[in-house]
């Protein structure tokens, strides 16, 4: 690190000292405080020198720090009930009221203690320099890390490379993506439906990513040789070229027509916040035209709307925009309930194949129930202006959306690299590129197989996140000149929403026979919202789900058109 001085102490002899000592001087001002107990010295000292060393430190975080060791107050409290009980702990409401002020103890110590931790860190690495984490670092030598894409992998492994602290002590990190946010589509078709506004459900990358050097721009080549990434300002103009040492492909995938240019030049892809804009936008202009349309076929054919597809995506989609078509039908008087249809196409016998059979057939008849027809085992395969050509006949309709299959970034193939049938670079169990050391792959652009099960990882943002997560941590492991770690993720579980106040929903549960608990209906609608909303990124955003969900309850859905960014 050039011109940077950096004190040769072990980091866990320096994080050691940091936690006891804001241990020490947090439980002197709790007790100094007078109105409550301190928390013992001893396991005060204990717990701040764990909380130290496992806690990364990252530069004037003092509300984080204090949020995050205060609230740990709460268990380690619960924690040492029984430990002080001498084994004679009976969990009575009179035994917890008579401990109550150690608990808020507890809680005050972790927010003095977190505040500290802080200005300790702060002071140390004022006057000693950044923690010593390798020869290679001491020695000065500052590697570019540079991330292509700003999806769940990009994003995420960038976020995670800031908590280890990578980019200030060894290296610096670069992300590159052509939108300047995350996009989190699991609530996308939720945007398409009219239920949310599109801006809340994307996180700006530069506000998530405060050390990282965000550029808004298309990668355009890769240059695996020369090790350089060419990039343009999104007009095609203005070319700019990258140098890295390491690099990160997360550049996600794209919809895939099938080689079928018909539907690639009418239907709808599903995959952008512009697509589910577009799709909303088209939707209300459909009823504005139906409005006015006397002819009752021509009516029902512009209120047909074909989805292809009957996967996660193709399924929340219908029965969003089923709620959606329907909920406004008030609004234009002059179409009738019997004039809407979404009609889900899907090649395979049932649809939902990720789902277990059970919770597939539930979410089809749920959705039948709501209006929702099904064409099984048909393939779309053929689109004009007002007809969709499908195996099994004709629909007649001026709307088609396609979901029905997907294919890894084709810029993957200019770069000469070993991929598998779909596309997907193939990547070894540590998600570093074959033969390509210093190059990682992950998300929907790569193929990555669990080191443990030996199974191919599929597609998802759980996967991409705990792939980010591998290769943030393999990076800091190569820059120590360590070994990597091998990939292993077992599903959490999946959850699907088909539409108002329903989902299914399947967890996987540890130590049972059949490791799944299945459920749908309202209490499994619940639960994806409540994961989803503490997924979503930023408080703000949160909250303006939150409300946006609130305000649904009680009024009909938005039928304003958007700018047409047509
Ligand atoms: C409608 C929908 C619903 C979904 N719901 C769920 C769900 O509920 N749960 C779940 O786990 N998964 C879900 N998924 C899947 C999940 O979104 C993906 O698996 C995940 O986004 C993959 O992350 P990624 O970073 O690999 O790719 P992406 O998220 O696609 O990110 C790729 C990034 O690269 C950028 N990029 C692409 N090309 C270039 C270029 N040339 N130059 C610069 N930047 C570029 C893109 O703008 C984007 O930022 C859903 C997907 C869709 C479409």
């Amino acid at each position: 690190m050039s011109g940077q001085r950096s004190f040769r102490m072990s980091r866990f002899l320096r994080r050691t000292l940091l936690g006891a000592a804001a241990a020490f001087l947090a439980s002197l001002l709790v007790a100094a405080v007078g109105q409550t107990r301190s928390p013992e010295l001893l396991w005060g000292t204990i717990a701040g020198i764990a909380y130290s060393l496992v806690v990364p430190p990252a530069r004037g975080t003092y509300m984080e720090q204090a949020m995050t060791a205060g609230a740990l107050g709460f268990p380690i409290w619960g924690l040492l009930l029984p430990l002080k009980s001498s084994g004679h702990m009976r969990w009575s409401a009179e035994a917890m009221r008579s401990d109550f002020p150690a608990l808020v103890a507890w809680v005050l110590f972790g927010v003095v203690f977190g505040m500290l931790l802080q200005a300790l860190t702060d002071l140390a690495e004022a006057i000693l320099g950044p923690e010593y984490l390798g020869a290679a670092i001491a020695e000065g030598v500052r590697k570019r890390i540079v991330i292509l894409g700003g999806g769940f992998a990009g994003m995420k492994t960038a976020e995670r490379l800031e908590k280890l602290a990578v980019s200030r002590h060894s290296a610096t990190v670069t992300l590159v993506s052509d939108t300047n946010s995350l996009l989190f589509t699991p609530m996308l078709a939720e945007v398409a439906g009219s239920s949310l506004e599109p801006s809340h459900i994307s996180a700006p990358l530069r506000s998530s990513l405060a050390q990282t050097e965000c550029i808004r721009g298309r990668v355009t080549g890769v240059d695996l040789e020369q090790r350089t990434v060419s990039l343009d300002n999104m007009n095609g103009d203005a070319q700019l070229h990258l140098e890295y040492d390491y690099l990160v492909l997360a550049l996600g995938g794209v919809a895939n027509f099938l080689g079928n240019k018909d539907v690639e030049r009418l239907a709808f892809s599903f995959k952008s916040l512009f697509d589910a804009i577009r799709i909303r936008n088209h939707v209300i202009e459909m009823f504005e035209r139906a409005d006015r349309e006397p002819d009752s076929m021509i009516r029902r054919r512009r209120l047909t709307f074909v989805i292809a597809g009957g996967g996660f995506a193709g399924v929340e989609l219908a029965g969003a925009l089923n709620d959606f078509a329907r909920g406004i039908l008030l609004d234009y008087r002059n179409v009738q309930c019997s004039d809407v249809q979404v009609i889900l196409v899907h090649s395979r016998e049932r649809i939902l194949p990720e789902l277990t059979e059970s919770l597939a057939v539930y979410a089809l008849k749920c959705l039948e129930e709501r209006g929702v027809c099904f064409r099984l085992n048909a393939r779309v395969k053929g689109a004009a202006p007002g007809a969709i050509d499908v195996s099994d006949g004709t629909i007649n309709s001026d709307t088609l959306i396609w979901t029905a299959g997907t294919a890894p970034n084709p810029l993957l193939n200019s770069m000469t690299l070993e991929k598998d049938k779909r596309g997907a670079v193939i990547v070894d169990r540590t998600l570093t590129l074959q033969n390509r050391p210093g190059v990682w792959a992950l998300g929907d652009c790569a193929a990555v197989t669990d080191a443990t099960t030996g199974q191919q990882c599929p597609p998802t943002a759980q996967f991409a996140i705990r792939e980010a997560e591998a290769v943030a941590e393999n990076i800091l492991a190569v820059l120590r000149d360590k070994p990597q770690k091998a990939f292993h993720f077992k599903s959490l579980g999946s959850l699907c929403v088909i539409g108002h106040q329903t989902a299914c929903a399947e967890l996987a549960i540890p130590f049972t026979t059949s490791g799944l608990l299945q459920f749908s209906g309202l209490s499994a609608w619940l639960l994806w919202r409540g994961i989803y909303l503490s997924k979503l990124p930023g408080l703000e955003r949160k909250i303006r789900v939150l409300m946006n969900w609130t305000l649904e309850m009680f009024f009909p859905r938005d039928i304003v058109q958007m700018i047409d960014l047509e």
